[in-house]
């Protein structure tokens, strides 16, 4: 399959010290000749170097550039390819990239540089995916999960578990064409352990798949509290000098902020309502629907108590709100004399909670956010509720995607399928129809067996120049 040489601008538009116009396809070194200005002719020069010059325009200069050349096939699409760096601009990338396609190349579509990769098989569908995880990467886990499924980590087991079904399968198939020649006499019992390992480890990944989520998006976090309890305290120690990340969320209201808060490498986006925030009474102004909604929206709710101070009935209407939630209670202002035990919290949470095994299990911690005590004992704490365990990185396969994650799920129950014929008895060829279902799912996260239609809607929400 021969296609077409494409271009775009690979860098972000905004002004920058350097932006890079990337170009991939047959064509590449012809067009870099007709716009490029140097002591040398850059299609001669030898892979992997990188030259000075200008870009040109009808004899007229365009920008001062160095140019990488790439050829085929140790580069990314695994096409000749051609890198401008110019000066950072939006005008001036703008301006080079026009003159790249005035030699009829033509402008490439988003994640079309990633496609050809998949395409020219420099990857594969897992690790494109990757790609573009690790440029969505926000934290240190989720950039570490995604360069290992870049590196394959995830192409590998799948494909270690492709092949084994596609033998089992053969193996059936072979036997039953020659009866006389291959006995399927105790293969059900051989192929029954068999699977059940191939089972275990698909549980792995899926099970994976939770801390993959919280790794890859962050943990949605609510701070609720009554006023002066130390809730912007608390907020101020947690993000330290990231304080000035904050961003509107559109489609909410003037109330709401959301914080990014990087807590020992995990991410917490951090609701901080002014409605909720400011008085339980507040909750009541600002409907308690429209907090409950917040609420009910995250992963985890911090509640904050001013341990120094009495509880009273806003404290009883904040835990009716949140009690059926994953929550932490920080009991604040720890450096003062106290008057707020574990045990009168428990008491309020023991007359609305049911279920008693969660009402005793919710943590609380004794904080202070003017002396920065106890906030390692938080961020422990929330490590343990939402990673199910430490994280290793070094064999350990994390799926952060759901679509990957939908199509394990599907193997898993195909395979489960398999054994439940065996259970029972069936003949062979029952266990290569599910045996084969579950290959065939197994393929849509490597893209083996994947349709066009899916393969341009993955690819189509890539950023365009990657
Ligand atoms: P918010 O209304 O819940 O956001 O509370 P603030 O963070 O504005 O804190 C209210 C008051 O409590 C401020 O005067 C803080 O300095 C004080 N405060 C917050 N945390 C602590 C703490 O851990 N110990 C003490 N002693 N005072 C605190």
């Amino acid at each position: 399959m021969t296609l077409d040489t494409i271009a775009a601008i690979s860098t972000g538009m905004s002004h920058s010290g350097i932006g890079i116009i990337r170009i991939t396809g047959a064509d590449s070194f012809s067009v870099i000749d007709k716009i490029y200005k140097g002591k040398k002719r850059l299609s001669k020069e030898p892979s992997h170097t990188i030259h000075y010059g200008h870009i040109v325009n009808d004899g007229e200069m365009v920008d001062e550039v160095l140019v990488s050349i790439l050829r085929a096939p140790r580069t990314f699409t695994g096409e000749d390819t051609v890198e401008i760096h110019c000066h950072g601009g939006t005008f001036v990338v703008t301006k080079v990239l026009e003159v790249v396609l005035k030699t009829g190349v033509r402008v490439a579509a988003p994640g079309e540089f990633t496609k050809r990769a998949f395409l020219n098989g420099k990857m594969d569908l897992s690790q494109a995916e990757a790609v573009m995880d690790v440029i969505q990467a926000q934290n240190e886990y989720a950039l570490k999960s995604s360069l290992g499924q870049l590196k394959g980590s995830v192409k590998g087991k799948i494909k270690t578990i492709r092949e084994k079904i596609i033998y089992y399968t053969a193996f059936i198939e072979t036997a039953l064409d020659n009866p006389e020649h291959i006995s399927v006499e105790g293969f059900g019992e051989m192929l029954y352990k068999e699977v059940e390992g191939l089972i275990r480890a698909l549980k792995q990944l899926i099970d994976s798949a939770d801390n993959g989520r919280v790794l890859k998006e962050g943990i949605q976090t609510v701070i609720v509290g009554k006023p002066n309890v130390g809730k912007s305290s608390l907020l101020n120690v947690l993000a330290g000098k990231e304080r000035a990340i904050v961003t509107e969320i559109a489609g909410t209201t003037r109330d709401a902020l959301e914080e990014q808060i990087q807590l020992d490498g995990l991410s917490l986006q951090i609701i901080d309502t002014a409605g909720i925030r400011e008085t339980a009474d507040r909750i009541e102004q600002l409907g308690v629907n429209k907090a409950k909604e917040y609420v009910e929206n995250s992963d985890l709710i911090i509640y904050v108590v001013d341990a120094s101070r009495p509880l009273d009935k806003d404290d009883h209407k904040i835990c009716q709100l949140v009690y059926d939630k994953k929550i932490v209670v920080l009991l604040n202002k720890s450096d003062l004399t106290t008057v707020v035990t574990r045990e009168l919290l428990q008491e309020i949470f023991f007359q609305i909670h049911s279920n008693e095994e969660q009402r005793n299990n919710i943590p609380m911690i004794d904080i202070s956010a003017k002396e920065e005590e106890g906030i390692d004992e938080f961020s422990r704490t929330i490590k343990k509720m939402f990673l199910k365990k430490e994280i290793s990185f070094n064999e350990e396969v994390f799926i952060t995607n759901t679509r990957q994650k939908e199509a394990l799920i599907k193997a898993y129950e195909s395979l489960h399928k398999v054994m439940e014929s065996i259970a029972n008895q069936l003949p062979e060829d029952f266990y290569s129809i599910d045996l084969m279902d579950a290959y065939e799912a197994l393929g849509h996260i490597t893209g083996e067996s994947i349709g066009e239609d899916l393969i341009d809607e993955i690819f189509s929400k890539f950023c365009v120049g990657k």
